[in-house]
């Protein structure tokens, strides 16, 4: 047997002895996957690519490009890269958490946004979050303070992080846009990110998952389920408490919490409407084992 065959051979085992461990995806080298989608002439023998090249990418630290430049184009489709959390120490994650922010905090993309906003929105939480719950874009009170979830539907949020055994801290929160959709002059309220808008900030948010590696992601709203899977109508009550997967993440849609508010002045003053997202989120609490008690699972009943 030629070297070449051994190599790939040995290739195929350790990807099929991942994938039997449950990983979706493999980390590939910008590098490597280029010399992959060469062709390579059937007289020469295909150059090995080293296995090294199949696991970096996520500690070495990129310069922040002050332009999006554009990638080649490459014929293989391959998902994004998704290192399982524990070959990532700490050290590296955290570094490639600050280059991410600190790109996201610079990113001019959208010049429509980045005439009107305070602050760019990157995210709050705990880097290694089991759970990582996503918004759709700021609004006015999170542009000013820079932190997502901190105005009205943000305090209802904390409350169902809270009813879950969890905190602020112990979960990741983050929105599909980073900036604040800007309003037309002297119109009060948000506006919904348009799905160019969302295309555009999607990279980073997924490349927050590829970090932070959530066993659980929750999208909150119709639209953060449009932004994450590039849906034009994600339907969200039919949709809601079913799962979904992003990228070999589970994803549990549920209701926005602003939307559960605007529910309070019905007639049941929105009970049926948080006893459904509490439903959605005993869900998650099942799938992450988090301990569940008789009283939590009778909320809103
Ligand atoms: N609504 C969102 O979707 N995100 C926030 O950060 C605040 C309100």
């Amino acid at each position: 047997m030629s070297a070449y065959v051994q190599l790939l051979d040995a290739a195929i085992r350790d990807l099929e002895g991942r994938k039997a461990a449950g990983e979706s995806f493999v980390v590939v080298a910008p590098d490597a996957l280029n010399a992959l989608a060469v062709p390579v002439p059937r007289s020469q023998p295909p150059a090995a690519v080293p296995m090294a090249q199949l696991r970096p990418a996520v500690a070495a630290p990129r310069p922040a490009p002050a332009v999006a430049t554009p990638r080649p184009a490459t014929p293989l489709a391959v998902p994004p890269v998704r290192p399982p959390a524990a070959r990532v120490p700490t050290t590296e994650k955290a570094a490639a958490f600050a280059e991410l922010r600190t790109r996201v905090l610079a990113c001019v993309k959208c010049s429509q946004l980045v005439a009107t906003r305070q602050s760019v929105v990157f995210g709050v939480g705990s880097l290694d979050a089991q759970l990582l719950f996503v918004g759709e874009a700021p609004g006015a009170d999170e542009d000013r303070l820079g932190e997502p979830f901190v105005g009205a539907a943000g305090q209802l949020l904390t409350k169902i992080i809270t009813a879950m055994g969890q905190t602020r801290d112990t979960v990741f929160i983050a929105n599909v846009l980073k900036c604040r959709p800007n309003q037309p002059p002297g119109e009060p309220g948000n506006r919904k990110p348009r799905p160019d808008e969302m295309a555009t900030c999607l990279p980073y948010l997924r490349e927050q998952i590829q970090l932070i590696q959530p066993r659980v992601i929750v999208a909150l709203g119709g639209t953060a389920v449009e932004g994450l899977f590039s849906m034009s109508d994600a339907q969200i009550t039919r949709r809601r408490g079913n799962w979904m997967d992003f990228l070999g993440t589970p994803v549990m849609p549920t209701f926005h919490p602003s939307y559960v508010l605007r529910q309070e002045t019905g007639p049941d003053q929105g009970r049926a409407t948080k006893r459904q997202v509490w439903e959605d989120m005993l869900q998650v609490m099942e799938r992450l084992a988090l301990p569940i008690s008789e009283k939590q699972r009778g909320y809103f009943k």
